[in-house]
């Protein structure tokens, strides 16, 4: 389980995550859903210790997590917007690089994990070529092969259908759904309510650093008037 609490993020005098608290157990999926500028991605990127947070505590399993490690300890992985993959170098590379800069593994092991992987992915006939050859769905696979080849409890997914179309939306609802199967505790920040369609989540509607409205996605579907904000915003994104 994991346990944001009282979570603050201020720039510039300004609360842009105010006051967050979420569980998320094992094997769950919470999505973080609202308009540009709510605060989706900070919230992320304050648990992948690319910002710091000014107040608040996260717990994983009853212990504290110490933000400031998550990036050695691997505790906690992102799948970027822009994905941030070497496009200059190989599918293959680019996962085996990640194992041997921040694993420690050598090339021979490195190699034989990214095949491994690769192949569970559905990459496999791509470890050769060149990650600008690939289409953003491919790449977004990529993305997210080698965050897991890191090993996290946590993977958080920002905006992860913006770059596809709405066939390969699909898609990503269905891997989402299988990362929660497989044990990961998963947090997808998105604007992108045709994702929310086929995903059994917790949904979190945000507005100015808050969350305003949350919901079982399942209960969503059967009592849309109990969710009167988060109807709003899902009927104004059709
Ligand atoms: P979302 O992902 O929901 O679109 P963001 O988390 O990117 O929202 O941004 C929330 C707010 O925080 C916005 O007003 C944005 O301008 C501001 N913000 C985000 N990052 C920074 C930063 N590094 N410095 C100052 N303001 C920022
Ligand atoms: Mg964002």
């Amino acid at each position: 389980m994991l346990k944001l609490e009282n979570l603050t993020k201020i720039f510039h005098g300004k609360k842009v995550i105010d006051n967050v608290s979420v569980n998320v157990g094992t094997g769950e999926v919470a999505v973080f859903l609202g308009p540009s500028g709510v605060g989706k991605s900070t919230l992320l990127r304050l648990l992948n210790n690319l910002e710091t947070l000014d107040a608040g505590t996260v717990t994983l399993n009853g212990k504290q997590l110490n933000l400031n490690t998550v990036n050695k300890t691997h505790t906690i992985g992102m799948v970027f917007q822009q994905f941030n993959l070497f496009e200059h170098l190989t599918v293959e590379q680019n996962i085996m690089l990640a194992l041997e800069k921040t694993m420690g593994k050598n090339k021979k092991e490195a190699r034989k994990i990214a095949h491994e992987l690769l192949k569970s992915y559905g990459l496999a006939d791509k470890r050769q070529q060149y990650v600008s050859q690939l289409s953003g769905g491919q790449k977004q696979r990529l993305a997210l092969t080698r965050t897991i080849a890191l090993k996290p409890q946590i993977i958080c997914l920002d905006e992860p259908t913006s770059a596809l179309d709405p066939l390969l939306t699909a898609h990503v609802a269905t891997t989402i759904q299988q990362l929660a199967r497989e044990g990961y505790i998963v947090l997808v920040a998105t604007h992108d309510t045709t994702l929310l369609e086929k995903l059994a989540c917790t949904i979190y509607l945000m507005h100015e650093g808050k969350i305003i409205e949350s919901a079982m996605s399942a209960d969503f579907r059967k009592k849309q008037d109990s969710y009167p904000q988060i109807k709003q915003f899902v009927s104004g994104h059709i």
